[in-house]
C-alpha cells in the first residue's frame, strides 16, 4: 500500500510499504479522510519530539474499519469511524481524572501512533480501549467527518473556560478553529461575539460562520480599544487566543472583563516570551488559562454537532487532493488560500462518501 512518509524535515514523500499488521487486539482502519491541520506544519519544519521519523503523520481522519483482532470488541469490520488525536493512556492520574488532555504519557495519533496519510492504519489496543474512536453517522461524509477533530479541541476550549449562555467573548485569529469558534459562540448562546484577524481577506472568509458578529480587521482597527470601546469599557467575559502570537495573548488580558477569562488556546513556537503588567489580572479578578488537545467526549459530541448542522463542516473544506500529492495538500495549507485541506488516501470521490 502508499504511505506520505515524513523522512526527515522538510521531506515528504510517497512510498509503496507493507500492509499494517493486525494483532489480535488492533483493528485496521482504511483511510478515507484525513485533514491537514496547522501542526502538521510545524511537524514537517521544524519536528516534533513525540514524532520520530520516518514517520506517517496526519490526525484529523475518518474511514473505516477493514479488519479487527479477534479480541476486539469496539468496532467490527465496515464501520465508518472518525478519529480525534489525543489517546488518553487511560491509567494515570490525570487521565482517570477525566483530564486525558493532559495524559503523563501524551500518546496521539499522528504522534507516537501512526497517522493518517497513508491508505491503510492500525488502531492499537489503547486507541481502542480509551480513544476518540467515534462512529460517523449514515448522514456525513468522511471529509466532513474529519473536521470532527479540531472542532473537538474548539469544544474543549470554550469548556474549561466556563463559556455559556449570555456571556460575551472575543475570539482572536480566524483560521478554521476561529471559524469553529465562530459556529459554537452561537450553539453556546454567546450574547455578544467579536472576531478579529489582522487580514480583511482572511476576515472575509470567516464571516460566512457567523455574520452578525462584529468582525475586526486588527490591520485596520485598533482591537482592544475598540472591543473595550464597545462594551462601554467592561470588556469581554471570554477572550480567547486563536492565533498563536504574542500580541493576540497580551490583547486578550487587556480585553477581557473583570472575574472573565482568558483562554490562550493558541500555543507559541519560536516567539518571544509574553511580558505583561500582572496588574491588570490582579486587580480584574481574571482568570488566564490555556487548554490543549481533546477529550474522546469532545470528539463524540463534535460528530454530534456536526452532524446536527451546527457545525457546518463542508463549508471548512477548500480542497481535496490525492494521497500521492500530499506535499502540495501542504503547500496549499501554506499558501493560506483556503481553511482546511483533506487528503484523501482512496480517491478524492471516496472522502465524500
Ligand atoms: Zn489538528
Ligand atoms: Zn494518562
Amino acid at each position: 500500500m502508499k504511505a506520505a512518509m515524513l523522512e526527515a524535515l522538510n521531506s515528504i514523500s510517497v512510498q509503496n510499504v507493507p500492509d499494517p499488521a493486525c494483532g489480535d487486539d488492533e483493528a485496521i482502519l482504511e483511510v478515507h479522510a484525513c485533514a491537514v491541520c496547522g501542526s502538521d506544519i510545524r511537524i514537517f519544519h521544524f519536528g516534533n519530539d513525540r514524532v520520530k521519523t520516518p514517520a506517517v503523520i496526519g490526525h484529523e481522519i475518518a474511514g473505516r474499519i477493514v479488519k479487527t483482532g479477534s479480541a476486539v470488541t469496539r468496532v467490527k469490520t465496515g464501520d465508518r469511524i472518525a478519529l480525534g488525536a489525543d489517546v488518553p493512556c487511560g491509567t494515570c492520574r490525570w487521565c482517570t481524572m477525566d483530564m486525558g488532555t493532559n495524559c503523563a504519557i501524551n500518546y496521539a495519533i499522528g504522534y507516537q501512533f501512526p497517522g493518517g496519510f497513508q491508505e491503510r492504519m492500525v488502531l492499537n489496543s489503547t486507541t481502542l480501549n480509551y480513544g476518540p474512536v467515534t462512529p460517523i453517522p449514515d448522514s456525513l461524509t468522511f471529509a466532513e467527518a474529519a473536521i470532527a477533530e479540531p472542532l473537538a479541541c474548539a469544544l474543549n476550549g470554550l469548556e474549561l473556560a466556563g463559556f455559556g449562555i449570555g456571556k460575551s467573548i472575543c475570539i482572536i485569529g480566524l483560521g478554521p478553529i476561529g471559524c469553529m469558534m465562530l459556529e459554537l459562540s452561537r450553539v453556546f448562546g454567546a450574547s455578544r461575539v467579536f472576531a478579529a484577524q489582522r487580514s480583511p481577506a482572511r476576515l472575509d472568509m470567516a464571516r460566512q460562520f457567523l455574520p452578525d458578529a462584529r468582525f475586526i480587521a486588527t490591520e485596520q482597527e485598533n482591537l482592544v480599544d475598540t472591543v473595550m470601546k464597545e462594551t462601554g469599557g467592561q470588556g469581554v467575559d471570554l477572550a480567547i487566543t486563536t492565533a498563536g502570537t504574542v500580541q493576540a495573548h497580551d490583547d486578550a488580558i487587556r480585553m477581557v472583563a473583570h472575574r472573565g477569562y482568558v483562554n490562550l488556546f493558541g500555543g507559541l513556537k519560536n516567539q518571544p516570551k509574553l511580558t505583561i503588567d500582572s496588574n491588570l489580572i490582579h486587580y480584574k479578578e481574571c482568570f488566564v488559562m490555556g487548554s490543549h488537545g481533546s477529550l474522546p467526549r469532545h470528539h463524540r459530541l463534535a460528530v454530534e454537532l456536526i452532524a446536527k448542522g451546527a457545525v457546518h463542516a463542508k463549508k471548512y473544506v477548500s480542497a481535496t487532493f490525492p494521497l500521492e500529492k500530499t506535499a502540495e495538500a501542504f503547500a496549499y495549507h501554506e499558501s493560506r488560500a483556503g481553511l482546511k485541506v483533506v487528503v484523501a488516501p482512496q480517491g478524492e470521490k471516496a472522502a465524500w462518501t
